[in-house]
């Protein structure tokens, strides 16, 4: 027969956080009864606020293209907001580009900059489509191995290690999928210096920016090196609107005039009643995001006790995002994906495994607590029980 798929999308697997999500859907269909902590998404549904701007939106006839760069309205919010809270300043007529999602900014993104043969920086463990994206791109991945003893630190050490004449991004996820870790300052100075003493592109993915616990700063790279910098934002996380499909990116004019060229052939523009939504919720205030945060918040802490106190697992607090990533080494199933399977078969609990996210997520296993406290104490309790007929 002959190929039916060209060599760089033959050669990458399909997204296992996305693979999951139906493969739970099937085991409950089949009458499995789990509690599912494999979730990248949060569980509370999105404020009203934002859905009456959708509604009225679409009820007064905003059911048109936008500007492929996105509405006028909500780039300013977006620019306004970067100034505001990040110290990034963009000039909104052509530093922004609104994205149907953070997942289309970045594969724009990358599909615009990258040439066969480029290579790209990605710490390991990294969020599972990173890689997917530069391969799809055409370009090489070159995973950035963190040591789990450092709490998952960037060093400038390794960072250098990782750079080579081919180097040409350098991708930075702060809070964290999946280790939870929030970029201090001096991972922060490691990557500005290493970036600018190789001219290259850093893409800055914040999705989790909101989600920062126990009053940790967030830092974004763009604040010190804008002329090289793109960051990535979006709704999904922050604001419970994972199902909008809404996020942005914004740098300088010549990376994101290449980068709209991709965008633009590709999808247009993002939904125009969306757009109009997301301007509601960048201007409509932080109440309801502050409120889940506190809810996350007690999750957390209520997960990472439970975990410390079972046999073989120990887990640091996460410092943002809404995953847990214990380290499941000293347990009697030292693999990532073995140890994830038995939890699913013996305590019909849904994980996902760190080798997922590359080879440095090897020995954890990471566990969402975007979930319900009464489904965590569940979880908890039936890996004990699980752990005690071992
Ligand atoms: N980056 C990371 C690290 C993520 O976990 C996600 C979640 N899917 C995204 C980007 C993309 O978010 P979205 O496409 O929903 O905006
Ligand atoms: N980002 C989430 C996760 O890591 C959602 C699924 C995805 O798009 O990867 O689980």
């Amino acid at each position: 027969m002959t190929k039916r798929a060209a060599r760089r999308v033959a050669g990458v697997e399909r997204s296992a956080t996305v693979a999951m999500l139906e493969t739970v859907q099937h085991l409950r269909a089949s009458g499995a009864s789990l509690v599912d902590l494999s979730r990248g998404e949060p569980d509370f549904t999105t404020p009203s606020g934002i859905t009456e701007a959708a509604i009225h939106a679409l009820r007064s006839g905003q059911t048109h293209y936008s500007p492929s760069r996105g509405l006028p309205g909500l780039r300013a919010a977006v620019a306004a907001k970067l100034a505001k809270d990040n110290g990034i300043l963009v000039n909104p007529a052509d530093g922004v580009i609104i994205t149907p999602s953070a997942k289309h900014a970045l594969y724009a993104a990358l599909t615009a900059l990258l040439d066969p043969g480029d290579e790209v920086v990605i710490p390991s463990p990294g969020w599972v489509s990173y890689a997917a994206m530069v391969s799809l791109a055409g370009a090489t991945p070159v995973p950035l191995p963190l040591d789990p003893s450092s709490g998952f630190r960037i060093s400038r050490d390794d960072l250098a290690a990782a750079i080579t004449p081919n180097t040409r991004v350098l991708l930075v996820n702060s809070p964290n999928n999946p280790t939870g870790r929030v970029l201090d300052s001096a991972e922060l100075e490691a990557v500005v210096s290493v970036a600018r003493a190789h001219d290259l592109i850093v893409i800055s993915d914040e999705i989790y920016e909101h989600l920062r616990y126990d009053g940790r700063s967030h830092l974004s790279p763009a604040a010190q090196l804008p002329e090289n910098t793109l960051t990535v934002n979006g709704f999904s996380k922050g604001y419970a609107m994972t199902g909008w499909r809404l996020g942005y990116l914004a740098g300088p004019e010549d990376l994101i005039s290449a980068t709209l060229k991709v965008h633009e052939h590709s999808v247009s523009c993002a939904a125009t009643f969306v757009q109009i939504a997301g301007e509601a919720a960048l201007t409509g205030g932080t109440r309801a995001v502050v409120a889940m945060l506190t809810a996350y918040t007690r999750r957390r802490d209520l997960l990472v006790h439970g975990l410390n106190a079972l046999p073989g697992i120990t887990c640091a607090a996460p410092e943002g995002s809404f995953y847990a990533f214990p380290d499941i080494r000293a347990t009697h199933l030292p693999d990532a994906a073995e140890f994830a399977d038995w939890l699913l078969r013996e305590a019909g609990v849904v994980t996902t495994p760190g080798s997922a996210f590359g080879p440095g997520g090897q020995g954890h296993v990471r566990l969402s607590f975007a979930a319900p406290e009464e489904e965590l104490e569940d979880a908890l309790v039936r890996i004990e029980k699980a752990q005690s007929r071992i």
